[in-house]
């Protein structure tokens, strides 16, 4: 093993060069016509270590949209707002061997299973306080807090294109609201679909998982959201489901609280160490950068990274 002080940009360089084809062996999301869009080929790989630093290599100024890796961040915002007790009272912390947009457990304990698949996403948005645009401005500004990038925003295309196509979605806000769990308008359906299509860059996805590995202190040390407790809940739930149906697996390989999105993106939680932002839009069959995946892998075995 070696010695994580010894990193550096030259090593996660040679990691992405090792791990660049895993691209045609993927598929980049279709579902959403414009995430169709993406670039393949594009790959970049970040590291924020345990003094804030930051290295980069690849594609790192390449944007793409966070997808399901904003639904840690509403958790978090929902959770300061409500306590945990009143969200989780509404979902489960269970894990889930189902796709992360199924309807479990909907239609039996009336339920969401876990805030990281989508029901239980929607749901947590919808518990953040503030009328119209308001949750999702949250969200956004907090996402901008984290990374110190005030100029992140969200692509209005994607969110249109999410809005248009994302029926299954509408369906499970309209099964929560005849079970009860939600009272609002589709405003909050808008959203979830909204902070889902917020752009950043491996990098920022590195700080977040800084943010949440070292007790939501972000990497300059401003430490104004300081929480030990809200970041262990993010964690535990990143690391049960936070890789969608592969976590299981994920923790046996990988050992660490990660979130990936379909955009491609994974943010990872080396806790009380660093955080990781890997991007490569070419997808595994569960949904999870097939590239980004081998190069945390790799990372994660040179230096003994897992949490087991
Ligand atoms: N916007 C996507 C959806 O709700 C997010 C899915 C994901 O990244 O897993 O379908």
């Amino acid at each position: 093993t070696a010695d994580i002080s010894t990193l550096s940009e030259k090593t996660l360089s040679s990691i992405l060069e090792k791990n660049r084809g895993y691209y045609t062996q993927g598929k980049v999301a279709d579902y959403i016509p414009e995430l169709g869009k993406m670039d393949a080929r594009a790959i970049a790989f970040s590291v924020v270590d345990k003094n804030g630093k930051i290295l980069n290599t690849g594609d790192v100024h390449k944007k793409f949209t966070m997808q399901s890796i904003s639904k840690i961040i509403a958790l978090m915002i929902a959770v300061n707002e409500k306590g945990e007790a009143n969200v989780f009272d509404k979902m489960g912390y269970f894990g889930s061997e189902k796709p992360f947009n199924h309807f479990s457990n909907l239609e039996t304990t009336g339920k969401p299973l876990n805030p990281m698949m989508n029901a239980g996403a929607i749901l947590t948005t919808s518990l953040i306080s503030g009328e119209g645009e308001k949750p999702f401005l949250k969200v956004l500004d907090m996402v901008r807090y984290i990374t110190k990038n005030p100029g992140i925003d969200y692509s209005k295309s994607v969110y249109e294109s999410e809005k248009a196509t994302g029926h299954r979605n509408r369906g499970m806000f309209y099964l929560m609201k005849n079970n009860g769990l939600i009272s609002g308008n589709e405003d909050q359906l808008d959203n979830y679909f909204k902070q889902c299509s917020i752009e950043l860059t491996a990098e920022d996805l590195a700080k977040i998982g800084y943010f949440f590995a070292n007790q939501c202190v972000r990497f300059d040390g401003d430490s104004q959201y300081k929480n030990a407790d809200i970041a262990k809940l993010i964690e535990s739930q990143m690391l049960t489901a936070g890789m969608y149906e592969f976590s299981g697996e994920y923790s046996r390989m990988v050992g660490l609280p990660s979130k990936s999105g379909v955009g491609g993106g994974i943010t990872v939680s080396v806790p009380g160490k660093m955080g990781i932002g890997v991007f490569s839009p070419a997808l595994d069959q569960h949904g999870n950068s097939l590239a980004g995946y081998h190069m945390i892998l790799d990372l994660v075995k040179q230096y003994s990274l897992s949490i087991f």
